[in-house]
């Protein structure tokens, strides 16, 4: 095992530790890496968990405690079911087909409004609130021409916008993942030893992965290319 820095609990900003990094986890294998890359860079990390309602949150937020624990931290979950039931479309709206990949525009009909900007805002919130400066989220490359909300230049954008909203804080926004296809993530996540076990990729919620969602497509494709067998 390698050797850690220095870890903290859920309670670590009672404990007056300083923060370094905040990290938005959904659970899946993206951002599963992507903790696993802040960890080895950071000293405390404050791993943040979202409900909004998603079909899934229950499980999703398991696998973010077990990830989070793997690497000696809590989890934090803040629940936004109200606001974004405001939102209209993909992984919050009952009435969107899920099986069917992409809407009629080209965007992923799992895409939910404005969920990357939001939750970024609030994770600089808890950044400048805590004294972190670093912030990671875990768009990949192949996210890019469906979901805007997970380009480069997107997250470019929001770094430089969050900084310009404060003028006590600089942030990093960090996407360790952000030019890596699914196959190329799970090969870095099996180099950084992260639990693969423990993430959940399914837009349905039920005992076993559907097999036939676009994500769970995207899963089985990435770990065949790895070859690597997936845990779940
Ligand atoms: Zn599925």
């Amino acid at each position: 095992m390698r050797s850690r820095r220095p870890r903290v609990s859920r309670d670590s900003e009672d404990a007056g530790g300083i923060l370094e990094s905040v990290v938005l986890a959904s659970g899946g294998i993206d951002s599963a890496v992507t903790l696993a890359e802040a960890a080895e860079v950071s000293g405390e990390v404050a791993v943040l968990f979202f409900r909004y309602g998603q079909p899934t949150e229950s499980r999703e937020a398991r696998c973010v405690e077990a990830l989070a624990e793997h690497h000696g931290y809590g989890m934090e979950v803040l629940d936004l079911t109200d606001v974004f039931s405001k939102f209209r479309g993909g992984l919050t709206d009952k009435s969107v087909d899920l099986s069917v990949h992409l809407a009629e525009d080209g965007v992923a009909a799992s895409y939910v409004p404005m969920r990357n900007t939001v939750f970024l805002s609030i994770a600089a919130g808890v950044a400048e609130s805590r004294g972190a400066k670093h912030l990671w989220f875990g768009p990949n490359a192949e996210d890019r021409d469906a979901y805007a909300d997970c380009r480069d230049e997107y997250a470019s954008a929001m770094e430089r916008a969050l900084c310009l909203g404060t003028d006590r804080a600089e942030f990093t926004v960090h996407r360790p993942v952000v030019a890596l296809e699914k196959h190329e993530i799970i090969l870095r996540g099996v180099e950084l030893e992260v639990p693969l076990e423990h993430t959940w990729s399914c837009y349905q919620d039920g005992d076993e992965p559907c097999g036939v969602c676009a994500s769970c497509e995207e899963r089985a494709e990435g770990f065949e290319r790895a070859g690597v067998e997936d845990p779940l």
